[in-house]
């Protein structure tokens, strides 16, 4: 049945996968590229690969809009990937330079960075402006997720 397995985008080559749910937890590969669907670290991606993930997915997309001169965001760097590794597979964590995709940060107002918004079905449910730890981090994609 089509509610047992997910659409999962590949974060190597971002081909679709169809995973089953029991196996997310399993450490599956890529049907296409062969390498791991999740790594347990954040995915860098460009306009065009946000909006694959975003339209895509069938987990929730959590994504944090950053840029390089942006200490406080530096600062989080290793709280999302703490998050990350607590998070996955039922969630993809994703970073977007909004230096590199001015275009989709204007587009989706991001006013300040670092901010969180979270995905879920190519809708955005939810956004927070400011630096997070990886625990709170985690709460907050995890209480938004559930709403
Ligand atoms: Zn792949």
């Amino acid at each position: 049945m089509s509610t047992d397995s997910l659409h999962v985008v590949c974060p190597h080559c971002h081909t679709t996968n169809r995973v089953a749910r029991d196996a997310l937890s399993q450490a599956p590969d890529c049907g296409k590229c062969h390498r791991p669907l999740f790594s347990g670290l954040p995915v860098a991606l460009d306009e065009a690969g946000f909006e694959r993930h975003v339209a895509r997915s069938q987990l929730p997309v959590l994504v944090d809009f950053w840029a390089p001169w942006c200490g406080p965001c530096r600062a989080m760097a290793p709280q999302f990937e703490a998050a990350a590794r607590e998070l996955e597979p039922g969630m993809r964590l994703v970073k977007v330079n909004t230096e590199e995709a001015q275009a989709l940060g204007a587009r989706l107002q991001i006013r300040s960075i670092p901010t969180l918004a979270l995905f879920v079905g190519g809708r955005e449910i939810a956004r927070q402006a400011g630096a997070l730890g990886a625990a709170d981090i985690v709460r907050w994609a995890r209480s938004h997720q559930s709403a």
